[in-house]
C-alpha cells in the first residue's frame, strides 16, 4: 500500500510560496476592502468577506517605534504600567505585524478599561501556535492590521472589575483561543463556546461587537478580558508550561475525552509536532495504548520519549501494511495537505479518525478525497474536533496537573521570534514555542 502523504519540505515550501502570495494580493485589496471576520483557531475555517461594510476598522490603532526612538520612555512606560494595574485604558507593549506577511516587529496597542466584568492580565508567557504564522501571513484571508497574534497566554491578574467575584488580583490565570460568546445559544449553553451560532469571539482578529474594537491577541504584556474567558492555572503546572495546553493541549484533550478514550483503546497520532506530541502523552496518560505515526526516525525516538508506546515509520511501507487495521481512535494533526485515506486503512472497524489541524491549504483543494466505500464497508468515522468549552478546557487543565502531562517547550524571547516562526512551520521547534513576555524590548531585530 501506499504510505501516509506526510508533509515534505517540498510542499512547506510551495504552501509558503502561496502564502506570501495570498499576503501580497491581501496587501494590494488592503486600501479598499474591509476585514474579514472569523475567530483564529486551530481547525477554524479560513476568513469569509466581512459582509458589514462601513466599519472603518481595517487599519487598527497602534504605534511604531519611529527614527529608532523607544516606544515609551522610562516615564511614559510605568505611566501605562500604572494604568494597567489600575483597570485603566493603557497601551500595551507588543510583539506583531504591520501589514500581512511581514516581519514581526515591536508595536504598542492600546487595551480598553476593564469593564464591570472584565479582568486584566499581566501576561508572562505565550505559545506560538501554527495558526498566528496563517493568519498573520494571511493564509486563511484577510485581516485588519496591525495584527498582533497570540492564544495561548499565561499570567497573574493585576485588576479587576468592578463587579467581578471570581477571581482575585495576584491570582495565575490563563486565556485561550476565544474572549467572548453570545452566552445564549444552545451551543453556548451546552458550554461549548467554540461553536457559538453567532460565532465566538477570536483572540485576535475578530470584530469583538460588545466591546466595539477588533481583537489583538496575547504577544503582548497585557490583555482586558471577560472574566467568564479566564482559565484558572493549576499551581502544579508552571506558567510557560501552562501557556500551551490553552490551545494545543485542549485541541487535543476534546477529541480523546469526547471518543472516551481509556485502556483498552489503540490510539494513534499522525503527526508528532506542536499538537502531536501532546495527543501522544495525554493518550498514553489517560491509560490508552499510544502509536506514533511519524516520516523521519529522529522523531520516531523522540516520540517513545513523549510516551508513545510503538511507532509506526509512515515511510516505510511494510510498517505502514503490519499497522493496518490496528487502530480504534487516530488523532491526525498534520499540518500539511495529506491523503486520510492512507490514514483510515489503518483503523479497526467502528474506528475513527479526527482531524484537528488545518493546513494553509484551508479550502482543502489539495486534500485527496475520501474514498465513501473506505468509510462504509467497515464502518469507519471521519471527524473534526475545533478547540474546546471553557469548562472542557478548565477540565483539561486539572487533568494536566492530575497526572503530570505537561508540553516540551522552548523558551523563546521577543528577538527570535521570526526565526522561531519559520523553524514551527519547518516542523523543527521541539514541539511548542513559548514567548516569554519579560523579554519584550524596543530592539525585535533590529
Ligand atoms: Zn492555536
Ligand atoms: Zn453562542
Amino acid at each position: 500500500m501506499t504510505p501516509a502523504k506526510i508533509p515534505s519540505v517540498t510542499v512547506l515550501a510551495e504552501a509558503r510560496r502561496r502564502a506570501e502570495q495570498a499576503a501580497q494580493e491581501a496587501k494590494t485589496s488592503n486600501a479598499e476592502k474591509q476585514a474579514d471576520d472569523t475567530t483564529a483557531t486551530e481547525g477554524e475555517a479560513p476568513g469569509q468577506p466581512d459582509p458589514r461594510v462601513g466599519r472603518k476598522d481595517k487599519v487598527l490603532p497602534a504605534r511604531f517605534p519611529q527614527d529608532g526612538e523607544d516606544l515609551f520612555t522610562a516615564e511614559e512606560w510605568e505611566a501605562q504600567r500604572l494604568a494597567a494595574f489600575q483597570g485603566k485604558a493603557h497601551e500595551a507593549l507588543a510583539v506583531g505585524v504591520r501589514e500581512l506577511g511581514a516581519p514581526l516587529e515591536e508595536l504598542a496597542i492600546p487595551r480598553r478599561a476593564a469593564g464591570p466584568r472584565d479582568i486584566v492580565i499581566d501576561l508572562e508567557y505565550c505559545g506560538l501556535c501554527h495558526s498566528d504564522v496563517h493568519t498573520a501571513r494571511g493564509e486563511w484571508g484577510s485581516r485588519a492590521v496591525p495584527l498582533v497574534t497570540g492564544h495561548e497566554m499565561v499570567g497573574r491578574v493585576c485588576a479587576v472589575g468592578s463587579e467581578v467575584q471570581s477571581w482575585q488580583v495576584g491570582e495565575r490565570v490563563g486565556v485561550g483561543c476565544m474572549v467572548g460568546s453570545c452566552r445564549v445559544c444552545e451551543p453556548c449553553k451546552r458550554q461549548d463556546e467554540q461553536f457559538c451560532i453567532h460565532n465566538a469571539v477570536g483572540t485576535y482578529g475578530t470584530w469583538d461587537e460588545p466591546h466595539s474594537e477588533r481583537t489583538q491577541g496575547g504577544y503582548a504584556t497585557s490583555i482586558v478580558v471577560p472574566e467568564d474567558f479566564v482559565l484558572r492555572i493549576p499551581e502544579k503546572i508552571g506558567p510557560a508550561h501552562a501557556a500551551p495546553l490553552l490551545c494545543a493541549g485542549i485541541t487535543m484533550y476534546a477529541p480523546l475525552e469526547d471518543l472516551r478514550v481509556g485502556p483498552g483503546d489503540k490510539v494513534a497520532v499522525a503527526g508528532i509536532g506542536g499538537l502531536g506530541h501532546m495527543a501522544v502523552k495525554l493518550a498514553a496518560a489517560m491509560g490508552a495504548e499510544v502509536t506514533a505515526l511519524t516520516r523521519t526516525q529522529a522523531k520516531a525516538e523522540d516520540a517513545r520519549r513523549l510516551g508513545a508506546h510503538d511507532v509506526v515509520l509512515t515511510t516505510d511501507e511494510g510498517s505502514m501494511a503490519a499497522a493496518r487495521g490496528r487502530f480504534t481512535v487516530l488523532v491526525d494533526a498534520i499540518s500539511a495537505p495529506h491523503d486520510v485515506n492512507a490514514l483510515l486503512d489503518l483503523l479497526a472497524p467502528r474506528g475513527t479518525v479526527v482531524l484537528a489541524g488545518l493546513p494553509a491549504d484551508a479550502d482543502g483543494s489539495e486534500m485527496p478525497l475520501v474514498d465513501p466505500r473506505t468509510l462504509v464497508n467497515r464502518g469507519l468515522r471521519l471527524a473534526g474536533t475545533k478547540i474546546g468549552g471553557i469548562e472542557q478546557t478548565q477540565r483539561m487543565l486539572e487533568f494536566c496537573a492530575d497526572h503530570g502531562v505537561v508540553p516540551d517547550i522552548e523558551i523563546v524571547t521577543a528577538a527570535d521570534m521570526n526565526e522561531a516562526w519559520d523553524r514551527m512551520v519547518a516542523g523543527e521547534l521541539h514541539y511548542r514555542g513559548v514567548l516569554d513576555i519579560g523579554s519584550l524590548d524596543s530592539h525585535l531585530n533590529a
